[in-house]
Formats: C-alpha cells, sequence, structure tokens
C-alpha cells in the first residue's frame, strides 16, 4: 500500500492537472481539496485509485463522483464560508468533508444507512464536526432546517425537484444534475425572491436520485 507521503503527492498532482488546469481558481477551494485525504473515503483496494481522474465505486451500486465534478460543483455553489449548506446524496463522505471546510454548516441526506454511517465514521476521523448526517428521501430536501444558503445534490433525476427550489434562501444557489438515466445537464438554479434563475453548467453522468421527487 503507498504511504502517507505518495498520496500527498498524488494529491497535488490531482488538484494541478485535473483541477486547476481545467479552470477552477478558488484558492480556498483548491486548497481544501489538497488537505482532504479522498483515499480514506474509499475501499482500501481502491485507494491507490483514489486521485485518478475518474468515479471509482463505494459499494450498494453508488460511486464516489470524480474529483474534477466535486470542483466543478462546488465552485458553483459560490461559498464563502458563513452559509448553510443542504447535500442530496451523502455516498462516502467525501463532497460532504469539503463543503464542511468552505462553510459554516452542512446537512447531508442519503437515503442507504450504511453508506451514512461509514460517511459519518470517516468524517470523525479527519475530526470534521460542522456536519450533520442524516438517512432519508433527500428529494423531498430537509425542510426542518430550512432555508439554505447552497443545496448540491450528487445524484440525477428526470426533473428539478420542487421541494429544493422552495427550500432556498433568498439568493441562494442550487446545484442539481437534471436530464435522462445515463445522462444529464449540470444546472445552477439561483433564486432571486419568486424568480429562479437557470444556468446549464455542462453534461454530466451521475447515478440516479431514487425518490417521490426523483426516479
Ligand atoms: N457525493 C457523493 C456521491 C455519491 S453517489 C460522493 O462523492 O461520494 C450519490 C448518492 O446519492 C448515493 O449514495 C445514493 O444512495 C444517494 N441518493 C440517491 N437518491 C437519494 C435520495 N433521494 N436521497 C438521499 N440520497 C440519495
Amino acid at each position: 500500500m503507498p504511504d502517507f507521503n505518495d498520496y500527498a503527492v498524488a494529491r497535488r498532482r490531482m488538484v494541478q492537472e485535473q483541477i486547476a488546469a481545467r479552470g477552477i481558481r478558488d484558492p480556498r477551494l483548491l486548497q481544501v481539496m489538497q488537505e482532504i485525504p479522498r483515499h480514506l473515503f474509499v475501499d482500501e483496494a481502491l485507494m491507490s485509485q483514489a486521485y485518478n481522474d475518474h468515479p471509482l465505486s463505494i459499494g450498494e451500486g453508488q460511486t464516489i463522483s470524480q474529483p474534477y465534478m466535486v470542483a466543478l460543483m462546488t465552485d458553483a455553489l459560490g461559498l464563502t464560508g458563513r452559509e448553510k449548506v443542504l447535500e442530496i446524496g451523502t455516498g462516502s463522505g467525501y463532497q460532504t468533508a469539503i463543503l464542511a471546510r468552505l462553510c459554516d454548516w452542512v446537512y447531508s441526506v442519503e437515503r442507504i444507512l450504511e453508506l451514512s454511517r461509514r460517511a459519518q465514521r470517516v468524517l470523525e476521523k479527519i475530526k470534521i464536526f460542522n456536519v450533520n448526517l442524516v438517512v432519508g428521501d433527500g428529494s423531498k430536501g430537509w425542510p426542518a432546517e430550512a432555508p439554505y444558503d447552497a443545496i448540491i445534490v450528487t445524484a440525477g433525476g428526470p426533473s428539478l425537484p420542487r421541494p429544493l427550489l422552495e427550500q432556498l434562501a433568498e439568493g441562494g444557489r442550487l446545484v442539481v444534475p437534471v436530464g435522462g438515466r445515463s445522462l444529464q445537464t449540470l444546472y445552477r438554479v439561483t433564486r432571486r425572491g419568486n424568480q429562479y434563475v437557470e444556468e446549464d453548467l455542462g453534461g454530466c453522468r451521475f447515478v440516479d436520485l431514487v425518490g417521490e421527487y426523483g426516479w
């Protein structure tokens, strides 16, 4: 197994060659991606691939997103450090960790109990405590703590989940893949009063958002 230094080197290369080279400039985001040990969020057998330019299996038919996709979506949220963020699809907890280091508090919803438990253990291990992990159908959002300054959905559904739009704060940003089962478009939706401004951030591929407002 590669040692700690090998992972730090792999991580630096990941940030330079996959993230910065593709146009992500936010120094806070680059710094956090340089620091969070992504290999701890995957099974031991896959650790040596954790900094490669693609998603990886995390069991239960789910995946940890490609590093660049994590960077692109996080960048689109425009976090400054003060925000309350809602994440749908905790999965491995890697995206959760990145968010937690860039905002005030993260609520993260996962439908598969085992994944949520595993993510909780890794987040504790790396001493990230400004998160609440909950188990349930995140396509309905998490109304108890709404409104949110930013919402990120890391699974794809057929349409924009209406509850998520309603749970956005004024000026809040929702980053979400929407489309068919094998290919989606990544959207950023910004709330301006009762208006929702949509921007197309490009094509993407996510696992299914399964639930009342998903598949
Ligand atoms: N950000 C995660 C992505 C995991 S894949 C990571 O990088 O590790 C997407 C996750 O969304 C899966 O774990 C899946 O179980 C979860 N998911 C799918 N539909 C959901 C729903 N309705 N509510 C909550 N989680 C959901």
